[in-house]
């Protein structure tokens, strides 16, 4: 490994000011990611800026708008009970994300920052319109999670910005959800993953949010899909088209993990057994 300044800043000024000193250095969260990097060389700072003693940067705060610090931790994540009531869907990805250890470390803001396309976080974060608060020397500014996301390992972030807050707005009383992921074995990396989110006005569909990972160079909302099923009546049969429509849109490759026909079943299986399960029919 090669050798580097660790810093531990107390405050975002302090972040900024260690930054402009030395512009290539990167920010540390809980390292799970960054660590690898550095050990395969893949990244090799002079500087690394730990995040981890600044103030405000962690912790749940429940309201028509839920803020979410980006340091909170994953295990911090499954643990907040009015989380889990409000918003299921993340709880249950985040409960997926690696192993106890890597969550009792692991941030939200760092899932999100490292932007893989299997980030698992990033679905349920899609399917909620989340937002992030990102802060820079001289503004903070707000761009919707959608946006956030320009590539693997690339966000729409300005190097000098600091991801400090995922903001999620309270979902409607109707809207149901679902989270399903297939690794190759437990604790892995997704081969593919899905978020789902319906509102319903008894069997029609007023409202659709889809969105799949580790299917595209980014975690990636499935905008067709939401638009084919939103003002219909939702059944089995059409549970089946919209996964047939959703596994055409996906771009995905064929990796170490699996071939890019199989990440496409896996998405057809999986748009049409969320649908089948939020409307409260046997999954076939
Ligand atoms: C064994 C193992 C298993 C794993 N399994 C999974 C899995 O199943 N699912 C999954 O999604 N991931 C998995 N991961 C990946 C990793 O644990 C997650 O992506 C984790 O959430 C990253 O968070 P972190 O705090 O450790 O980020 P770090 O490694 O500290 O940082 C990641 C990147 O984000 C940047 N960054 C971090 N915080 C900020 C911020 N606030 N503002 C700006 N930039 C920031 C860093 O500079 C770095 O580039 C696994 C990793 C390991 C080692």
């Amino acid at each position: 490994m090669s050798g580097y300044d660790y810093h531990r800043p107390l405050s975002l000024a302090e972040v900024f000011e260690l930054r402009r000193v030395s512009p290539e250095a990167e920010l540390i969260a809980g390292g799970t990611d960054m660590m690898v990097r550095v050990k395969n060389h893949v990244s090799s700072p002079a500087d690394l800026i730990s995040l981890r003693n600044i103030e405000n940067l962690s912790g749940i705060e429940p309201g028509d708008v839920t803020r979410i610090g980006a340091l909170t931790t994953i295990s911090n994540l499954i643990e907040h009970a009015e989380l889990a009531e409000k918003f299921p869907v993340l709880v249950e990805a985040a409960s997926q994300l690696g192993s106890p250890q890597i969550r009792n470390v692991a941030t939200l803001g760092g899932n999100l920052c490292n932007c893989s396309p299997c980030a698992d976080t990033a679905t349920p974060l899609l399917v909620h319109e989340a937002s992030l608060r990102l802060q820079s020397p001289d503004q903070t500014r707000e761009v919707p999670l959608q946006e956030f996301f320009v590539g693997p390992g690339q966000t729409c972030a300005a190097p000098e910005e600091i991801l400090t807050d995922i903001l999620l707005p309270s979902p409607k009383p109707n809207a149901r959800t679902v989270f399903m992921k297939k690794g190759r074995v437990k604790m892995d990396l997704a081969i593919a993953s899905l978020s789902v989110l319906l509102e319903m006005d008894n069997d029609t569909c007023t409202k659709a949010r889809l969105a799949a990972g580790s299917v595209a160079p980014v975690a990636l909302r499935l905008f067709e899909v939401e638009q084919f099923l939103e003002g219909k009546q939702l059944n089995r049969s059409l549970a089946a088209l919209a996964g047939k429509q959703a596994a055409k849109i996906i771009s995905p490759i064929s990796d170490i993990r699996a071939s890019q026909e199989y990440r496409r079943q896996i998405i057809e299986v999986f748009v049409k057994r969320s649908i089948e399960k939020l409307i409260g029919i046997k999954p076939s």
